[in-house]
C-alpha cells in the first residue's frame, strides 16, 4: 500500500508520524517535501547517492518568430509572453509541458535544459530504503522532482512524507497514494487547516484517517468535528515532554521510547477498517 502522510501546515508532526511508521514497518520512506525535506534528520541515511533532476524551458529563435502570440495565449503559467518586438521567457515559471513548441507554427521554439534539484537515495540507520528530493533555491515548482521520485521507485508499498498544505506539490505527492493520514493538532488552526486537506482528499477520492498530535485531555473541538462528520481518528500522540525531547534530538519515538510504539501500530491496524468501510 502507498500511504501518504500529510498536514494542513508545517510543524504539526507529519514527519514524526511518517518516520515512526517507516521505523516499525521497515518500509521505504519517500520524502516529497522537496522545499524542506527533513525525514533524513530522523532516519539518518547512509550510503547516499544523489541524482540531478532537470527541467526543460523554451528558447526562442527570433529569426523564425513571426510574433503571432500563439505561445503566450497557450501558456497558462504565463511563462512565455510575446510582446511587440520579442518573446519574453520566464524559465522558472515554465512547467515543461511542451505545449508552446507544438503550438508554434513558425518552428521558432527549442527547449533548453536546466537543473532544478536533486534526488537522494540511501539506507536508513535501521537498514530500510529512503528517498528524498530537494528543490534548488529560486526554483518555483518541484512537481518534476516528485514525479521523478515516483518514476524511479519500483516498490509497490511505501510511506510518503508529503509537503504541508494543499499546493500542487501536495497534489502531486498524494495522487500516487492508496490511503492518506492527516496529522493535525488540537487547536483552532489545526482544525481549519485540516478541513482544507480533507476537501482536497475528498476531491481526489482518496480514503483518509486522522492522527491527532500533541493531544491534550479535555480538548474536544477537533474530536467532536471528526465524530460529527464520521472521520476516523486513527490515533492520538500525547503532548508529552519526553516526546518533545526525543524529537528535538532527531530521534525516532518508537526507538527511543518503545512504550509509545503501540500508538503507531494501532494507527496501521485501523487503516484496513477505514478502507473497508469506504467500499
Ligand atoms: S508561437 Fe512561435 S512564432 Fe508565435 S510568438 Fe510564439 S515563438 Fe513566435
Ligand atoms: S513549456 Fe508549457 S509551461 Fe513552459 S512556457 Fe511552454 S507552454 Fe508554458
Amino acid at each position: 500500500m502507498k500511504l501518504a502522510v500529510l498536514s494542513g501546515k508545517g510543524g504539526t508532526g507529519k514527519t514524526t508520524v511518517s518516520s515512526n511508521l517507516a521505523f516499525i514497518t521497515k518500509s521505504l520512506l519517500i520524502d516529497t517535501d522537496i522545499e524542506e525535506p527533513n525525514s533524513h534528520i530522523f532516519l539518518k541515511p547512509k550510503n547516499i547517492k544523489n541524482f540531478p533532476v532537470n527541467t526543460m524551458y523554451p528558447e526562442i529563435d527570433m529569426e523564425r518568430c513571426i510574433l503571432c502570440g500563439n505561445c503566450g495565449d497557450f501558456c497558462r503559467f504565463n511563462a512565455i509572453i510575446p510582446s511587440k518586438k520579442k518573446v519574453l521567457v520566464f524559465e522558472e515559471s515554465c512547467h515543461d509541458c511542451g505545449g508552446c513548441k507544438i503550438i508554434c507554427r513558425a518552428g521558432a521554439i527549442n527547449y533548453c535544459k536546466r537543473e532544478i534539484g536533486e534526488i537522494f537515495v540511501g539506507e536508513t540507520y535501521f537498514n530500510s530504503p529512503i528517498k528524498y528530493g530537494k528543490l534548488n533555491i529560486g526554483e518555483m515548482s518541484g512537481v518534476k522532482i516528485i514525479k521523478e521520485l515516483y518514476k524511479t521507485t519500483p516498490e509497490k508499498d511505501f510511506i510518503i512524507d508529503c509537503p504541508p498544505g494543499t499546493s500542487c506539490t501536495t497534489v502531486a505527492s498524494v495522487e500516487e497514494s492508496d490511503f492518506a493520514i492527516i496529522v493535525t493538532e488540537p487547536s483552532p488552526f489545526g482544525l481549519s487547516d485540516m478541513k482544507l486537506v480533507i476537501e482536497l482528499l475528498q476531491d481526489m477520492k482518496i480514503p483518509f484517517g486522522i492522527v491527532i498530535n500533541k493531544s491534550i485531555e479535555g480538548s474536544t473541538e477537533l474530536k467532536n468535528y471528526c465524530n460529527k462528520n464520521s472521520f476516523e481518528i486513527l490515533g492520538e500522540i500525547p503532548f508529552d515532554r519526553n516526546i518533545a525531547k526525543t524529537y528535538s534530538k532527531g530521534e525516532i519515538i518508537c526507538d527511543a521510547l518503545p512504550q509509545y510504539r503501540e500508538i503507531f501500530e494501532n494507527i496501521l491496524k485501523k487503516i484496513p477498517e477505514v478502507i473497508n468501510n469506504e467500499i
